[in-house]
């Protein structure tokens, strides 16, 4: 082998490093930038349409700008009682499908206080699917949306002895599950994405699981009822402004996003990766 080939031989072996740490580099820096250009995504979610959601949470969420997701069932006496309050909110936030009439699993559930009438496990499969098409057709009137996302109550994804996760997914872009945890790309699904449920935490423990999800570059959704009061979960209204608060300080490396805004990234990069 002469000189001349020596050299040639050693500069393709530079390039190829070369090209592998700027690939290297990219790859990171996408990782690292997956939400929206940020390092990890939020999604504040307030259940059951509480009158709480109304006075004491939108307004700070309109004060710093962020948008989040109430699930409103029908029966939602606030929704009857507001429902103007609750069109405004919509025009800022996403109003997501709670069912009609919150029916839960009794027995299997183990939850008394579910009546016959609203059991899951004495539904059959088209009253559920009807259930919830009906209540698309009544969020559509009060926000004019015909893309939805999902959250099931109790968590129950069964009527009687059939699970009917499959069968709502034409009428969904997602569904929030209550399964406790982070979510990554790598492990997501779509139809049963992971919360934190808040009940009684203080602002501490929330900000473990925000920084957490900055650790392991995730998306974190909260599931919230009662803020400062209005349901048996709940969370002080202090607490919870000062995870949001929090949320507003970091803003250069958090995605504070909407269920459905989130959910609508993750399709788009699936479609283009
Ligand atoms: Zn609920």
């Amino acid at each position: 082998m002469n000189h001349q080939q020596i050299i040639h031989i050693h500069f393709k072996v530079i390039l190829l490093i070369m090209i592998f740490l700027s690939i290297s580099t990219i790859y990171a820096q996408t990782q690292q930038r997956m939400w929206n250009g940020k390092q990890y995504a939020v999604t504040l979610t307030y259940d059951d349409g509480l009158d709480v959601h109304l006075d004491n949470v939108v307004p700070v969420l309109d004060t710093l700008n962020f948008k989040a997701t109430f699930y409103v069932p029908g029966k939602s006496k606030s929704l009857k009682n507001r429902l103007e309050d609750w069109k405004n909110l919509a025009k800022k936030h996403e109003i997501g499908n709670h069912t009609l009439f919150h029916p839960c699993r009794s027995k299997s559930g183990k939850r008394a206080w579910v009546v016959p009438e609203y059991d899951l496990d004495r539904y059959t499969m088209s009253q559920i699917l009807n259930e919830l098409s009906v209540a698309n057709t009544l969020l559509s009137a009060i926000d004019g949306k015909t893309e939805r996302t999902f959250a099931y109550t109790c968590g129950d994804t069964t009527v009687s002895d059939s699970c009917f996760v499959n069968n709502i997914k034409e009428d969904f872009l997602a569904a929030r599950g209550t399964h406790k945890g982070l979510n990554h790309i790598r492990d997501l699904d779509l139809y049963n994405i992971r919360v934190y449920t808040v009940n009684g935490q203080t602002a501490e423990k929330l900000l473990d699981i925000v920084n957490q999800a900055k650790e392991e570059m995730a998306w974190v959704v909260f599931l919230f009822h009662g803020v400062g009061g209005g349901h048996s979960y709940n969370i002080s209204l202090e607490a919870h402004n000062k995870l949001l608060n929090h949320l507003k300080k970091n803003e250069d490396e958090v995605w504070v996003a909407s269920f459905i805004d989130v959910v609508k990234l993750l399709k788009e990069n699936k479609n283009t990766n």
